[in-house]
């Protein structure tokens, strides 16, 4: 999932720039619009590229990759998805308590303090070791229940999953007696990276494993490996049963490395995030803005005061070098990144005024920013730029 470039980038897929309405103001700090169409036109876009023979199961983990779990689960299930995936009973509870009735795939807990609520609240709990299958039953068996669980094996990325060999597994789920193993998973470590066999390699030893649980009588009904990136490049031998996007659903695909094949999925980013200019003022050639005095102005110029900063999930690394769009034009980030506020220069847009909405991330007019663009920025990457906007930071649905 990294998108740091090891090697030059395959330019991006020229994407239709469609006029942007200018933004509203709204009477908050700051504040994501998500547009419900755009995720619901994504998960059908997905649903073109896999057919209706693939179960895809959406992944809405981190309060939906922060566009808001709840509606956008809402959303994905008036499109059709039957299962959704969380990290964290926490984030299923959540859901549950908001009415949503799909099967829910909890993939990265099961600790012990969070396992009753995972039954209760009628959670599918990935398990990632033999003793977790174990004490599942032991759960189910004092419950009087039968469980459904998936299995997840580490084919080689060596975070989450089963190690064992396939005889081991083999014995782990027939002594489970009260647990039902419905799915086999993995996940892979450098799925957009064409340049390295690590997919073929983990694809190899992954089948290996199934093709063993098989001959010892073992079937498990869905089988799924793929995340973002094999959906988008069409990498068909691991769509299998069931896909698990995230990215996508939001409107992402990370550049492939290598010789990729061509992208088969197109998407749209779905969230626009804006701040409202809380302060503007004229500053004399020579003068110092933000801590630091990182930036000094080479001329009379025009700042204006976002109110938005770090603690909003505004990289700190965009001091000095981010940009944000003002009334359909660019203008530079000037001096430090602060917590809760961020200085712009405005010289270009005399009109800006207190209360006007700007954008951080999104479009308007001919010019958009997403993601991608401010990952690359501040050296992270788009998935970490998403999360990172602030619980705090408004949410509206349009
Ligand atoms: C987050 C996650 C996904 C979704 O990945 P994207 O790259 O966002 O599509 C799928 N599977 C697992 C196990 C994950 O942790």
């Amino acid at each position: 999932m990294t998108e740091l470039p090891l090697v030059v980038p395959r330019p991006a897929d020229p994407m239709p720039i469609e006029p942007a309405a200018k933004p509203e103001p709204r009477p908050y700090r700051s504040w994501v619009e998500v547009s419900r169409g755009q995720i619901a036109a994504n998960f059908q876009a997905i649903r073109d590229v896999v057919g209706p023979e693939v179960e895809i199961m959406p992944v809405v983990k981190a309060d939906a990759y922060r566009h808001g779990a709840i509606e956008v689960s809402r959303t994905l299930e008036e499109q059709g998805a039957r299962w959704l995936a969380v990290s964290n009973t926490e984030e299923g509870v959540t859901l549950r308590d908001a009415g949503i009735r799909s099967r829910i795939l909890v993939m990265a807990d099961f600790l012990p303090f969070a396992r009753e609520a995972l039954l209760e609240h009628g959670l599918t709990p990935v398990i990632h070791s033999l003793e977790g299958l174990a004490t599942l039953n032991q759960l189910a068996l004092a419950r009087g229940q039968r469980c459904r669980c998936h299995l997840k094996i580490d084919s080689g990325m060596g975070r989450l999953g089963v190690r064992a060999d396939a005889e081991a597994i083999g014995e782990a789920i027939r002594a489970a007696k009260n647990l039902e193993v419905e799915g086999l998973m993995s996940h892979f470590a450098s799925a957009g990276n064409y340049q390295s066999s690590q997919t073929e390699d983990q694809i190899r030893t992954f089948d290996s494993v199934v093709s063993a649980l098989n001959t010892a009588g073992i079937h498990p009904n869905l089988i799924h490996l793929s995340s973002t990136i094999p959906v988008a490049y069409g990498r068909r031998q691991c769509w299998r049963g069931m896909v698990r996007p995230g990215h996508a659903i939001y409107g992402y695909v990370s550049p492939a490395r290598g010789n990729a094949p061509g992208r088969i999925l197109k998407v749209k980013p779905a969230l626009a995030w804006r701040a409202s200019v809380l302060s503007v003022k004229e500053v004399p050639a020579g003068a110092l803005i933000g801590y630091g005095g990182m930036f000094r102005a080479p001329r009379p110029m025009r700042i204006a005061v976002l109110a938005a900063g770090y603690a909003d999930g505004i990289p700190h690394r965009l001091s000095n070098r981010g940009s944000v769009i003002v009334d359909g034009k660019l203008c530079p980030i000037v001096g430090a990144v602060s917590m809760d506020l961020t200085t712009i220069d405005v010289s270009q847009s005399p009109e800006t005024q207190v209360g006007d909405p700007v954008t951080l991330l999104g479009s308007e007019g001919q010019v958009s920013i997403d993601a991608q663009q401010i990952a690359k920025l501040a050296g992270t990457i788009s998935y970490s730029v998403l999360c990172g906007i602030h619980a705090r930071v408004k949410r509206i649905y349009v």
